[in-house]
């Protein structure tokens, strides 16, 4: 017997930021009946182990602007739900070499072309910054005095809140194999339920080449494992998040007099469900090689904790968004290259009018098409480079 079909607008795969943050668009601003399918729980993938740092000081103009409004979002955000995961802490990258000062120059450029505050530090203001830093090498630095931290599982979790207080529906993972689209809609099956609807995206993170995989579909994507760690360091000053270009490590700080640190990849395609780690002594002998050069007062710190979590690139570095190419009906959205949570509320309020009503120019260089299937395999390229 055909189980019992429920209807809705949009039906999304995934429920990490990207997802609840589109449910939220779709249901709240635009009335749409959303079912918001997760295999976990909502930002049990990469969203809920993200460094929570949101930077104006990416690639592009996009990414600048999407950044701006996502941080604006994510303030308003905090404030709506008295949920205090949202910190105007400031940001710092600080380069070493003449290559990375030429590039802040041109980053420069950027954030005042794009009206953002920025202005470059010497050595000596850094160290004003962060007190008993060590800053010995380091040319010149750019201070965001707009950016902030962020906690990324609450920030998921109040998207969710918002989408289901909205009418969102969250729902389990699409049986394997039952995702198809009939005549003009799409199906799936999940929880002994059939959902069907006339829009599908598919926002599983570094899962969506397996799902889209299920689907007879490719994708230019390469998942790649990324890490972080708690440092009990005591610390109970507000400083601005900071990231040495050179040393390849960002830090922030964390509720309890913690710091978290993170450092760039593995760079080699993982498979997200069987993740063969090459351990966690390579990254923490380069996190304390960090701490010993740059903040001695810390480097008998204990560690708290360190995990890994599975991020998504593409070929070029920039998110994957919108109308899978010939496929209608279909959109994604992935391919963040580890900078998803700082781009996560302007990207989808972007993809919910493309979704809602074809405007698809906001989504600039983003867009889905410029990959057109079929996709082949490539290395994985790291998203915390200068260029
Ligand atoms: C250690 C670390 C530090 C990071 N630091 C930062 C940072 O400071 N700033 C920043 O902007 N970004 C950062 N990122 C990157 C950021 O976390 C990601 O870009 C972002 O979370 C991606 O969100 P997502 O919703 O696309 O993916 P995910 O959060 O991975 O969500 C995908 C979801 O899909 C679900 N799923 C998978 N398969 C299925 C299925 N078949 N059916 C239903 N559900 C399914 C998964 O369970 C998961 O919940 C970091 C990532 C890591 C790992």
């Amino acid at each position: 017997m055909a189980p019992h079909s429920r209807s809705f607008d949009v039906l999304i795969v995934g429920g990490g930021i990207m997802g609840c943050a589109l449910a939220y668009h779709l249901s709240k601003h635009h009335g749409k009946r959303v079912a918001l399918c997760e295999r976990d729980s909502p930002g049990a993938g990469a969203s809920g182990k993200a460094g929570g740092l949101v930077s104006a000081q990416c690639w592009n103009d996009w990414d600048t602007i999407v950044v701006e409004e996502s941080r604006k979002e994510y303030r308003r955000l905090a404030e709506e739900t008295e949920n205090p995961f949202f910190e105007a802490s400031g940001g710092v990258r600080a380069v070493s070499t003449e290559e990375g000062e030429a590039s802040l120059g041109r980053t420069l450029e950027r954030l005042r072309r794009n009206k953002v505050s920025a202005e470059l530090l010497r050595p000596s203001e850094l160290s004003a910054l962060y007190p008993g830093a060590n800053f010995s090498g380091v040319r010149t630095a750019l201070f965001t005095p707009d950016d902030a931290i962020v906690l990324p599982t609450d920030l998921t979790l109040a998207y969710l809140h918002l989408a289901t207080e909205a009418g969102t529906a969250v729902v389990g993972a699409p049986k394997a194999g039952s995702i198809r689209r009939d005549g003009d809609r799409w199906r799936f099956e999940a929880d002994g339920q059939e959902y069907e609807g006339p829009s599908l995206v598919i926002a599983a993170g570094a899962w969506s080449k397996k799902v889209l995989g299920t689907m007879g579909l490719t994708a230019p994507l390469s998942p790649y494992l990324t890490r972080a760690c708690l440092l009990k360091v005591g610390n109970r000053r507000s400083f601005p998040y900071l990231h040495d270009a050179d040393m390849d490590v960002y830090l922030r700080t964390f509720p309890g007099g913690d710091v978290l640190a993170g450092d760039g990849t593995e760079l080699r395609e993982v498979d997200p469900d069987h993740v063969e780690s090459k351990g966690d002594i390579p990254f923490m002998e380069h996190i304390s090689n960090f701490i010993n050069a740059r903040f001695p007062a810390w480097s008998d710190a204990p560690l708290g904790s360190s995990w890994m979590g599975v991020i998504t690139s593409t070929p070029d570095r920039r998110p994957w968004l919108g109308p899978y190419p010939g496929v209608p009906g279909l959109h994604v959205a992935t391919g963040f290259n580890g900078f998803g949570l700082m781009r996560a509320g302007g990207a989808m309020r972007r993809l919910s009018l493309a979704i809602v009503k074809g405007d698809t120019e906001p989504l600039g260089p983003c867009l889905a098409e410029r990959f057109p299937p079929p996709h082949s395999s490539f290395p994985p390229r790291s998203g915390f480079t200068l260029d």
